[in-house]
């Protein structure tokens, strides 16, 4: 009888294991995949080592920062020194700024100004642990970020800019999103410009030397508790005092147990006794977003030689956007980016050859003939991977949050929950991930 068992070694779940080892209690971590990390993992490029998963590292997650740092995994922030590549409906523009200037005029500069400040506003009345409650919940949870644009923007060039930026920081289209979960992730992450921003406080700030993965080994490396890998979690039976997992390879007993999986993975658990309504309500109504992620190599990163930073957004082409990924020193050149939303979906049943030439034509577009001859390539389909079923998180549609929010945290009996899904602070990123961990080790050492 182990005092608790975590289902799920992502950042989530080794981070409550963490916790719960560092308060004397005895754990074991059950994970379905042969490895850890879960939406972290490690590729090669070129004879480099790359994040197929998560990457990127803002000021404000201060949790994987502290992370990065107890574990000696450096950062470096993000190159952006060089034009930019944005084209927003035909109009190509230097740098962001250019591009919202030819393309919407002082009008729609305005009008955009004025949209970013009303989200803003909305944002801010929106109570991350508890955004069921925000003024007007029920009116802005029946309807979709689309919905409410169709109200609230007017210039169709603003129009479709916004439509990139759910695409990029959600991996799903205007129209699937509740306007309240989305204005929920936005409040959880800092707001808009925080979420979408590359440059100083963006989510996008820095990246890990060697990429972000390796903090999630060195946890379970420092970890005492057993690991038990490629043992998928099939059913979860409660009684009064204990909670019994079963795999199909054997079963284990805990006093208590702590759920650190993305909810839709959640949903092909069997429960007995069932879960209550609104658990069930909540895990069958989060999808994971679509994503394609997709690392190119260069002999050398051309494109700097011509003053541009490779940092591409061009809503002609269904691979977009595309960053500059090379590490300082390294002795080649580094493109990722990413299908997202609708194009993951139209490009994930496709031939790879064919979606590789798709990623080099856009590349080729922003940056010229060079970009025709890379020397290698890597691709992870998030949506493909049995044990994620997507990414970069789970998202809401309408009436999900109003009906079923409370259920995002609430303990059924003994069993807890964790994962980036249930956070207060940056759900859907590796900060998010970490802080739901610890919540949730920090309810059961305090009950046990
Ligand atoms: P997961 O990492 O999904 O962990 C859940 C674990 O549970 C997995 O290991 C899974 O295999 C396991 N599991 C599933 N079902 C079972 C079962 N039945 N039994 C046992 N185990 C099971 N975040 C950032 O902060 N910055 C970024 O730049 C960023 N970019 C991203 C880019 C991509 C392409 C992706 C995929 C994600 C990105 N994210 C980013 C999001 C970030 O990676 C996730 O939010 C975070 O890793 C989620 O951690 P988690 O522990 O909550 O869930």
């Amino acid at each position: 009888m182990y005092d608790c068992i975590v289902v799920g070694a992502g950042f989530s779940g080794l981070c409550a294991a963490a916790d719960l080892e560092a308060a004397g209690k005895s754990v074991l971590l059950i994970e379905a995949r042969d490895r850890i990390g879960g939406r972290t993992e490690a590729g090669t490029l070129a004879g480099h080592t790359i994040d197929l998963g998560g990457m990127w590292l803002g000021p404000t997650q201060t949790r994987l920062a502290a992370l990065a740092e107890k574990y000696g995994v450096e950062t470096y922030p993000h190159p952006l020194e060089g034009r930019n590549h944005f084209m927003l409906k035909g109009v190509s523009g230097r740098s962001q700024g250019e591009a919202y200037e030819k393309t919407y005029g002082i009008l729609g500069q305005l009008e955009l100004l004025r949209l970013i400040k009303k989200m803003d506003a909305l944002t801010a009345s929106v109570p991350a642990e508890s955004p069921w409650t925000a003024p007007d919940a029920e009116t802005l949870d029946t309807m979709t970020l689309a919905s409410w644009c169709d109200r609230n923007v007017r210039g169709e060039r603003v129009r479709a800019l916004v439509d990139m930026l759910c695409r990029s920081v959600l991996c799903a289209e205007p129209g699937q999103v509740s306007m309240l979960f989305w204005l929920f992730y936005l409040k959880s992450g800092g707001g808009l410009e925080t979420l979408i921003s590359m440059g100083e406080g963006g989510a996008q700030n820095f990246l890990f030397h060697g990429g972000v993965h390796q903090i999630g080994q060195r946890i379970a490396d420092d970890l005492k508790s057993e690991i038990k890998l490629g043992e998928p979690v099939i059913a979860i039976e409660q009684q009064e005092d204990s909670v019994r997992v079963r795999t199909a390879k054997d079963s284990y007993e805990a006093r208590k147990l702590i759920v650190a999986l993305p909810p839709g993975l959640i949903d092909r658990i069997r429960f007995d006794p069932e879960l209550p309504h609104t658990k069930r309500g909540l895990i069958q109504r989060q999808p994971m977003g679509m994503c394609i992620k997709v690392w190119i190599a260069y002999e050398k990163p051309f494109w700097r030689d011509a003053g541009s930073n490779a940092l591409i957004l061009d809503d002609t082409q269904a691979f977009t956007p595309i960053f500059d990924a090379t590490p300082p020193g390294c002795d080649v050149g580094i493109l990722a980016g990413f299908f997202d939303a609708l194009p993951a979906a139209e490009w994930s049943d496709r031939d790879p050859e064919d979606r590789k030439k798709q990623a080099i034509d856009a590349i080729v577009a922003a940056l010229g003939d060079e970009g025709k001859n890379p020397i290698d390539y890597a691709e992870r389909d998030w949506s493909a991977e049995r044990w994620s079923q997507g990414c970069y998180g789970g998202y809401m549609g309408p009436g999900t949050l109003t009906m079923f929010g409370k259920a995002l945290r609430e303990p059924v009996g003994n069993i807890h929950w964790a994962g980036t899904e249930s956070a207060t602070v940056w759900t859907g990123y590796i900060e998010g991930a970490i802080q739901s961990g610890r919540r949730s080790a920090e309810e059961v050492v305090s009950i046990l």
